[in-house]
């Protein structure tokens, strides 16, 4: 009995696996349809281009006449192409130069693939492994020699990669440029610590991003694989107005080391992180299975990424969003001694008062009081960080934020409390969460002085309160309690909430 039903079963699984495999050659099949499809309409761009090419020519010679262009047929443009080629009579022709363009990609066109398909071969990746060259580099490009290595999905860049597209289609940039990675070397030492070997301690950035061209450099010279990194460390020089106001307030002091001069000008180490997102990872911090927040970003990115759906098999993604840079005062490597204070403001992106001190919201004083507490911390041994997300408007975006902050009372920034946005609703207590959620302790905050804040923004500041948005354990009552925080990966502290 036993017998007849394993038998059943194994039939059926046999059948599945037949079914699978014709649908996979169906799938190929319209592949290769598809690419015999842009075959064709190469062959008729590339008759297109001569047609226009001897047009243009026609034209040229007969000093502009437009009637010979109109005229042109795909016959007559074959028989002239030869004359194509010739440089036009006339110095002051208005000829585009369309023709002396190749095209800048293949005619294949790859939609998506899939695990196991011919020719796909994805680069190691083993997220969170200790050892770099069993963990692999992030592999995104799609790059002939890269496509089929590709253990990532999405593009470098975040946003930008639009404007590289951009760039690679008017052939402002080779489609296999290079880039030359010659003394672009990280400014400073970081790492490794014990949470890059744990895959579910850091899962929205890679911690091998700043070293990746060197660490894989083998797959680049050897395998012609396309390996960019997603961090970069520079050291740079910060000035903004307000600091010189510190510094004759007596608020900061001018060391040489970190405040250089009376003018408050900063010594500032720079990391600039692009996002890489490990899905497993990124799906549990939000409590959701990774097959819902896949399914999610595909459609919510108008279906930008196929292979979200179609290769389970690759768990990284680099989204099309805006990264952060981390602003670092004194030596970094105090970021992580845990024998010092640090004091850290994670700070979103406000284009309108960081950038240009609208008076919409308070964000620029926030972030120069929090710039203030980080280079005194710094100066008192300690190491001060201010991170800065290139999120605005909680993830809203500048039109939401500026269309919000047109209705009464309430700043962008509050809008999240009166549920107009369930994103800016969740997103809004994920700083404070995010931070001791991982196991950084919170020991202090840091309210910020009244006079910072200057007058005409206390509306929001009201709202803010009214809200309950600064509330803290220690007092209800402060007004605009930053998040300045005062963390260390040791308990020399109590915890804040205590
Ligand atoms: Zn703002």
């Amino acid at each position: 009995m036993a017998d007849t039903l394993l038998s059943q079963i194994l039939s059926v699984v046999t059948q599945l696996q037949q079914d699978s495999k014709t649908l996979a050659a169906s799938v190929d099949a319209i592949n290769g349809r598809v690419n015999a499809l842009a075959d064709v309409k190469k062959l008729k761009d590339d008759d297109d281009a001569a047609a226009a090419a001897t047009a243009a020519a026609i034209k040229g010679r007969d000093g502009g006449k437009p009637a010979a262009a109109t005229t042109t047929t795909p016959v007559a443009a074959g028989g002239a192409a030869g004359e194509a080629t010739e440089p036009p009579a006339s110095p002051t022709n208005d000829v585009i130069p369309t023709v002396a363009r190749k095209p800048n990609v293949t005619s294949r066109i790859i939609l998506t693939t899939y695990p196991g398909q011919s020719g796909i071969d994805p680069i190691i990746m083993n997220w969170g492994e200790k050892d770099t060259t069993k963990r692999g580099p992030v592999v995104v490009s799609r790059g002939a020699s890269t496509v089929r290595r590709r253990n990532a999905i999405g593009a470098h860049g975040g946003s930008y990669s639009i404007y590289h597209a951009l760039a690679v289609a008017i052939q402002d940039l080779k489609v296999d440029h290079k880039p030359d990675f010659t003394n672009t070397e990280p400014a400073a030492t970081i790492g490794p610590f014990p949470q890059w070997s744990d895959p579910k301690k850091i899962v929205a950035m890679d911690p091998l991003g700043h070293l990746a061209p060197w660490l894989y450099n083998d797959y680049i010279n050897k395998e012609n694989v396309e390996i960019r990194p997603t961090i970069a460390i520079t050291k740079a020089h910060m000035k903004l107005p307000e600091l010189e106001n510190s510094v004759k307030a007596g608020r900061l002091k001018v060391d040489g080391k970190i405040c250089l001069n009376e003018s408050g000008e900063l010594a500032v180490t720079k990391f600039a992180v692009e996002p890489v997102w490990y899905l497993p990872g990124v799906a549990e911090r939000f409590g959701i299975d990774e097959g819902t927040l896949r399914r999610s970003l595909f459609e919510n990115t108008g279906g930008s990424f196929p292979e979200l759906i179609t290769r389970n098999d690759i768990k990284l993604f680099l989204p099309p969003i805006g990264g952060l840079t981390v602003y670092c005062f004194g030596d970094p490597a105090k970021m992580s001694d845990p024998n010092v204070k640090l004091a850290l403001r994670v700070h979103d992106e406000c284009n309108g008062s960081d950038v240009f001190g609208s008076d919409i919201c308070t964000c620029r004083p926030y972030l120069i009081f929090g710039i203030e507490e980080a280079v005194k911390e710094a100066q008192k041994g300690g190491s001060g960080v201010v991170v800065y997300f290139r999120k605005e408007g909680r993830a809203l975006g500048e039109v939401t934020k500026a269309r919000e902050s047109r209705s009464k009372y309430d700043s962008w920034c509050n809008i999240g409390k009166r549920g107009i946005d369930r994103a800016s609703e969740y997103f809004k207590s994920m700083k404070y969460d995010a931070i001791v959620g991982q196991g950084i302790p919170i020991h202090e905050r840091i309210p910020i002085p009244d006079e910072m804040i200057p007058e005409d923004s206390r509306v929001e500041i009201d709202a803010k309160i009214h809200a309950g948005y600064f509330t803290t354990a220690r007092s209800k009552d402060v007004r605009g309690t930053t998040w300045i925080t005062r963390t260390a990966r040791v308990h020399m502290w109590p915890p804040w909430s205590t």
